[in-house]
C-alpha cells in the first residue's frame, strides 16, 4: 500500500446477493477508495459499476439522516431530539398500544440489507419479548417462493450448490433472471466458463432480450406468468424420451408418478402454445439438459415474483430432481438472492412465520427451543402478518404502529399508493434509515439516523451459503448508531432482559449457540474463525470444519424420509388477466447501474451514465397500434394508478407485454415515474410474495 493509504479493511459489497469481498482503504483525511479483493474466492478481484463506486456512497453525506428526530402530534414539526428522548417515545408508545390494543398492534417491517446480528436482534425483540410475530422483512418481495419451494422439495430452505459448481456445469439454464445486469460478477464467471468452453450450453428463459441473452445458445421468449408450463413441457420431453435418472428417482425421491401423470396430460404442442415459445425450442432446451452432464438451473424475480411463484419455484426444481443432477459437482437448483442478506435474514428467521436457525414457527417443539433459549414463557403461535398484510392491516386501523428499518416500502412495495396511503393512516410510524431522501422518511413521526454499510461490524450471507465478515472502517456521521445499537436500546427501555449485548461478537456468537444441530449449524464458525477465513459457507459444525460448498451428495435430503419430494403443481390462477381496456402485460425490473429506490446508488454521477432517467420499453407493433414513437412521453395506468415517463420503443420485448423500471419514485412530489403505482397486492397463497412481474395495463401516448 503506497503511504498515503494508511490502512485497509476487508468488507464484502452491499448490494446484490453475489457477495463480492472488497478491499476499502483510507487515508489520513479519512478519503476512501475501494477494489475488489483478489482473494476472495466469489469475485476473485473483480467489481461490477456499482460495486467500484460505494465508497462514494459512504462519503456522500449530503443526504444523511444525522440526528434522531421527532414531532409530537401530526400537527407539529419534526424537531431534533436525543436518543434518549427518541427511544423513550418509541418504548411508550409501543408499550401503550400493546396494553390498549395487544401485542398485534404493532409490527416491524425490516430488510434484507440488514446485517445477521441486527436482523437476529429484530427477530429476537419482536417475537420472544414484544409477544407478536409481526416482522417481516422486504426479503418477502424477492425470495420466499423460493424458500416454500426449497422447503417443500428439499425438506429446508437450503441453496445446494456453490459458485463453484458453475465451472464444473456444461448447461446452465437461466429462468426469471438477468444476471449481466442484476449479478455482474456471477455473469463474468459464467461468460469466462463459456468463453473457456465453447461447448457449454446457456439457455436464458425471458420475455425480453435481456443483456443475458447475448450470451445464450437458446433464448426461450416466454409469454409472462407461463414459465411452469415451459418447465413441465421440458419435463415431459425428458421422460418420454427416457432422458430421466431411474435410479436417482428411485432412490432418493418421493412423487415422480404423480408429477408424471400431471405434466403428461398437456401435449408439447399445448404447452408451446400456453408460453408462446416454439415446440422446436422447448424440444432443443429439453435435448440439451437431458444431455448435459453438470446442470444448473438459476432464477431470481422473474420466478419468484409471481402469485404462482411456489408453483414455478416446484416446477424448476423438479427438472433437478428428476434428471437426477443434484448434489454432484457442477449440478443443482441456485436461485439467486437479489439483497446481500436475504439469505442472512432468512437463517436468523426474518420472515413472519419462521423462527431462527431454519425452525418454523408452525411447530411447538421449534417454538419451545427458542423460547427457552431466550428465556421467555411462549412465542406465540400465530403467524404473524406478512409485508403486504401489515400495510393493509395499518390501513384499516388494526395495526397501530410500524417500524421500518433500512428499507423504502413508499417505493418497493406492489400498489405504492396503498402503502401510503397505509402509512397516513398508522397512528405511529418510525423509520430508521440512513437517508433523509428515502420517499418513506415523510410518513416518520420518529426517524432514526442508522449508521452506514463500513460504519459498522457485522455478517452477512451470500445466495451460495457464504457467510462473510464485514468491517467497520469509519465512524458513522453525527449521532448516527448502527441498528443493533439502536434495537438494544430500545429492548433495554422497554424492560426486556437478554439484551446485554456488547457488540456484534457477542450476538453472533448466541445466535451461532442456537442453530447447533440444526441444518445449518454454524455452532464451529466464530468471529474469530470467520475473520482469518474472511468467509465460510455454512454448515460449519465444528471449529476445525472447513465449510460445505455443496449439500445433498450423499442422496440424503432434508424431509422426514431424507428423500427429496417431486412435487406437481395443479392449475394455475392468474391473479388479472389483460382486457379490452388493459390489453397490455407490464412487468417491472431494474437497469444495470442502479439499486433498489436508489438510496444510494442515486447519488453517485458516475452510475447515472448508463441510464438517468426511467423509460417504458413497448414493441414496435404495439408502440406503432397506440401512434407512439421512440423518445414519445407515454402514459401507463391501470385501476390501480399511472406512470408518465418517455417510450423506448424495442423489438427486444415480446408483443403484448411491456417493461418499466422498479427504482424511481415519486420525482418532486409528482409520484408518475413510481411503477408500483401500477402492480398488484395479489401475492402467492402459499410464500405471500406478490406478483409484481405482472400486471394488467394500458398505453397511450401522452
Ligand atoms: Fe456488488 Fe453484486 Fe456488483 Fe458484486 S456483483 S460488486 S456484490 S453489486
Amino acid at each position: 500500500m503506497s503511504q498515503k493509504w494508511e490502512e485497509s479493511h476487508k468488507t464484502v459489497c452491499s448490494y446484490c446477493g453475489v457477495g463480492c469481498g472488497i478491499v476499502v482503504s483510507k487515508d489520513k483525511k479519512g478519503r476512501l477508495k475501494v477494489k475488489g479483493d483478489e482473494s476472495h474466492p466469489v469475485n476473485k478481484g473483480m467489481l461490477c459499476s456499482k460495486g467500484m463506486n460505494l465508497h462514494y456512497t459512504v462519503m456522500d453525506q449530503s443526504d444523511r439522516l444525522l440526528k434522531p428526530e421527532m414531532r409530537w402530534s401530526r400537527r407539529h414539526p419534526m424537531a431534533e431530539v436525543s436518543w434518549d428522548t427518541a427511544i423513550g417515545r418509541a418504548a411508550a408508545v409501543f408499550k401503550t398500544f400493546i396494553k390498549e390494543h395487544g401485542p398485534d398492534s404493532v409490527g416491524f417491517y425490516v430488510s434484507g440489507q440488514c446485517l445477521t446480528e441486527e436482523y437476529y436482534l429484530a427477530n429476537k425483540l419482536v417475537k420472544g419479548f414484544l409477544g407478536t410475530n409481526n416482522i417481516d422483512t422486504n426479503s418477502r418481495l424477492c425470495m420466499s417462493s423460493a424458500v416454500v419451494g426449497y422447503k417443500e422439495t428439499l425438506g429446508d430452505d437450503t441453496v445446494p450448490i456453490s459458485y463453484e459448481d458453475i465451472e464444473l456445469s456444461d448447461c446452465i439454464f437461466i429462468a426469471g433472471a438477468n444476471p449481466a445486469w442484476c449479478h455482474p460478477i456471477l455473469f463474468r464467471r459464467i461468460e469466462k466458463h463459456k468463453a473457456d468452453n465453447p461447448d457449454v450450453k446457456i439457455i436464458v428463459v425471458d420475455p425480453r432480450v435481456t443483456d443475458s441473452c447475448g450470451l445464450a445458445d437458446l433464448h426461450l421468449q416466454v409469454q409472462p406468468g407461463t414459465d411452469m408450463f415451459l418447465f413441465h413441457a421440458i419435463g415431459k420431453y425428458l421422460i418420454e424420451q427416457n432422458m430421466v435418472d431411474e435410479e436417482f428417482i428411485r432412490k432418493h425421491t418421493n412423487g415422480f408418478e404423480a408429477y408424471a401423470h400431471e405434466i403428461k396430460s398437456r401435449s408439447l404442442q399445448e404447452y408451446a402454445a400456453m408460453c408462446r415459445v416454439p415446440i422446436d425450442s422447448i424440444i432443443e432446451a429439453a435435448r440439451i439438459i437431458g444431455q448435459s452432464k453438470g446442470f444448473i438451473t438459476m432464477w431470481a424475480m422473474g420466478l419468484n415474483q409471481s402469485t404462482a411463484g411456489v408453483n414455478q419455484n416446484l416446477a424448476l426444481i423438479n427438472l433437478s430432481l428428476i434428471t437426477g443432477k443434484i448434489g454432484k459437482p457442477g449440478c443443482g437448483p441456485f436461485s439467486l438472492t437479489g439483497q446481500p442478506n436475504a439469505m442472512g435474514g432468512r437463517e436468523v428467521g426474518g420472515l413472519s412465520n419462521l423462527l431462527a436457525a431454519h425452525r418454523n414457527l408452525a411447530n411447538p417443539t421449534h417454538r419451545k427451543e427458542v423460547a427457552d433459549f431466550w428465556g421467555v414463557d411462549a412465542i406465540q403461535e400465530k403467524p404473524g402478518l406478512t409485508a403486504t398484510e401489515m400495510f393493509e392491516s395499518l390501513k384499516s386501523g388494526k395495526m397501530k404502529a410500524i417500524w421500518i428499518i433500512c428499507t423504502n416500502p413508499s417505493v418497493s412495495m406492489p400498489n405504492a399508493r396503498l402503502v401510503d396511503e397505509a402509512l397516513k393512516a398508522a397512528k405511529f410510524v418510525i423509520v430508521q434509515d440512513i437517508s433523509r431522501k428515502s420517499d418513506t422518511t415523510q410518513y416518520a413521526d420518529l426517524l432514526l439516523p442508522a449508521a452506514s454499510w463500513l460504519e459498522k461490524e457485522g455478517t452477512m450471507t451470500n445466495s451460495e451459503r457464504r457467510i462473510s465478515h464485514l468491517a467497520k472502517v469509519v465512524d458513522a456521521p453525527g449521532m448516527a448508531l448502527p441498528d443493533s445499537e439502536i434495537l438494544i436500546r430500545f429492548a433495554k427501555a422497554m424492560g426486556f432482559h437478554g439484551f446485554d449485548f456488547n457488540n456484534p461478537a457477542e450476538v453472533y456468537e448466541e445466535y451461532t449457540r442456537l442453530t447447533k444441530g440444526t441444518s445449518i449449524d454454524v455452532s464451529g464458525l466464530s468471529y474469530h474463525k470467520l475473520k482469518r477465513a474472511g468467509s465460510i459457507q455454512w454448515p460449519v459444525p465444528s471449529s476445525d470444519h472447513p465449510g460445505t460448498p455443496r449439500l445433498f451428495e450423499n442422496g440424503k435430503f432434508l424431509t422426514q424420509d431424507q428423500r427429496a419430494n417431486i412435487l406437481g403443481t395443479g392449475a394455475q390462477t392468474a391473479h388479472e388477466e389483460p382486457s379490452e381496456d388493459y390489453p397490455l402485460i407490464l412487468t417491472t425490473g431494474r437497469i444495470r447501474d442502479q439499486w433498489h429506490t436508489m438510496t444510494k446508488t442515486g447519488k453517485v454521477a458516475k452510475l447515472k451514465k448508463h441510464i438517468d432517467r426511467p423509460f417504458l420499453e413497448i414493441h414496435p407493433d404495439d408502440a406503432d397500434f397506440r401512434d407512439i414513437r421512440d423518445g414519445d412521453p407515454v402514459r401507463i395506468y391501470n385501476d390501480r394508478g399511472d406512470v408518465q415517463v418517455a417510450a423506448k420503443v424495442t423489438a427486444s420485448i415480446k408483443k403484448g407485454v411491456v417493461f418499466l423500471p422498479m427504482h424511481w419514485g415519486k420525482k418532486l412530489n409528482i409520484d408518475l415515474s413510481r411503477a408500483n403505482n401500477l402492480t398488484s397486492e395479489a401475492v402467492d397463497p402459499k410464500s405471500k410474495q406478490p406478483g409484481f412481474k405482472f400486471s394488467a395495463v394500458e398505453v397511450l401516448r401522452h
